[in-house]
């Protein structure tokens, strides 16, 4: 089925100057480039629409699946997501958005798993990402990965409408 997705090249792309390559990675797969903004900066009221924190209890658990030693993920999740509208608001971002055939599916393929340490290679984070959970963990802050990608149709529709009115 047809769909469209958003894609963030957050802010660690951009310093890296990766934003040719990493668009390269979801056109080398045939999907398409529709549409994009260049955010100058993000405000805090739209990262707390874009990471709310109802979000806590999956991301702790993530997070526990690489550092096992944590005891309570929501609690965990909490801290995380805090660290996580730091890391997106402290440089500009470019919002994406990318259609094709199961695009939603195809462009979180692309993107590789959330922990660059444990990504598959062949994927963004994989080959690109220099960062893991277990590392930003210790330091107290996010995990760096480049990308944000939408997780699911629900989520591709309120993210464009977010990013991309
Ligand atoms: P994604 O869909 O693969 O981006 O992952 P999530 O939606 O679960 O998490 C959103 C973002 O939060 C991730 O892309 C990471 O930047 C960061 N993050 C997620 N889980 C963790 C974690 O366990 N520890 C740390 N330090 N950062 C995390």
């Amino acid at each position: 089925m047809y769909q469209e997705t958003l894609v963030i090249l957050k802010p660690d792309a951009l310093e890296r100057n990766l934003i040719g390559t990493l668009i390269k990675y979801y056109e080398d797969a045939g999907l398409l480039i529709l549409d994009m903004r260049y955010y100058r900066g993000v405000d805090e009221g739209l990262l707390r629409k874009h990471y709310p924190d109802t979000m806590a209890l999956s991301v702790g658990l993530k997070a526990q699946r690489a550092v096992p030693t944590i005891r309570d993920p929501e609690a965990h999740g909490v801290k995380v997501l805090r660290n996580l509208r730091k890391y997106f608001s402290r440089g500009p971002v470019l919002a994406i958005k990318i259609g094709g055939e199961e695009a939603i599916s195809e462009v979180r393929r692309v993107t590789g798993y959330t922990d660059p340490a444990t990504a598959e290679k062949g994927t963004i984070r994989g080959d690109l990402g220099i960062d893991s959970i277990e590392k930003s963990t210790e330091e107290g802050r996010a995990v760096e990965n480049l990308v944000h990608a939408s997780g699911t149709i629900e989520e591709a529709e309120a993210e464009l409408k977010l990013w991309l009115p």
